[in-house]
């Protein structure tokens, strides 16, 4: 299963590729890169700084709650990957989501390597409370980066029964690629989103709201598999 910005767009936190390209004012590559770290670190803290404080505004909705209910239905069957930087999938009650692009609420020490839950700024340069540098990043996949857990994720895609994708156009490598993992390894293929995805190489695609598509899909799942309500 993978989700991405769609999911949480009925809660308030803006995708990045549905108006202008733009992600909340910005072009992803100036404030999305290590370049654009390099070039302008405090404009970046500030652009996340500004991400992580809108997370107090913003509440899970129907779809990120589906999912957590399908994860007491399915138990480690269910391997939930999204590329959401937010935490709406945790605060639903999901507990075991795999944050392939990282995550708002944690930093990185660049100095000694450290990574540590982080709900505060950064643009004002604190001092890491492992070494006492003041280096630390939002610990987030910037373009060009390496996504987490991609062994565990391939794994995962090639020996799934069923490969789901919510609320993600498709755009952004190498999460849109794993539709044709998931069928090289056998697997039937789902998408749930707003419009066809760039990539239309799954099985079955629906369209519609992630609130309305997702709770009726796990509604369906959990009865053919016999799950209770
Ligand atoms: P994207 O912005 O490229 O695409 C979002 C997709 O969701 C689009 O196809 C759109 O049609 C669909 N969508 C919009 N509203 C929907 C709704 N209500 N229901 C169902 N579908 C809906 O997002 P992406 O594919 O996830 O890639 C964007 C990248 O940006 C990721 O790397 C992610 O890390 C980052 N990002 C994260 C967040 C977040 O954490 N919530 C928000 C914006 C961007």
């Amino acid at each position: 299963m993978l989700t991405g910005a769609g999911i949480s767009a009925e809660s308030g936190v803006p995708t990045f590729r549905d108006s202008d390209g733009l992600w909340e004012g910005h072009d992803p590559q100036q404030v999305a890169t290590p370049e654009a770290f390099e070039e302008d670190r405090a404009l970046v803290q500030r652009f996340y700084d500004a991400r992580r404080a809108s997370l107090a505004r913003v509440h899970p909705n129907a779809a990120h709650r589906a999912l957590a209910e399908l994860e007491t239905v399915l138990g480690d069957d269910l391997f939930l990957v999204t590329q959401n930087i937010d935490d709406l999938h945790e605060r639903a009650g999901s507990t075991r989501v795999h944050h392939m692009h990282g995550e708002l609420l944690a930093a990185w020490c660049q100095a000694c390597g450290h990574r540590m839950h982080w709900d505060g700024t950064l643009a004002d340069e604190p001092d890491c409370p492992g070494c006492g540098t003041a280096a630390l990043r939002p610990d987030v996949v910037w373009f060009g980066e390496m996504p987490y857990g991609m062994d565990e994720i391939h794994r995962a895609l090639f020996s799934c029964d069923l490969f789901v994708s919510i609320g993600t156009s498709g755009v952004v490598y190498p999460a849109a690629g794993f539709v044709d993992y998931a069928i090289a390894g056998g697997s039937e293929t789902l998408e749930l989103n707003l419009e066809r995805a760039l990539n239309s190489d799954f099985h079955l695609s629906r369209q519609g709201l992630a609130t309305e598509l997702v709770p009726a899909w796990v509604a369906e799942l959990s009865s053919a598999v016999g799950a209770p309500g």
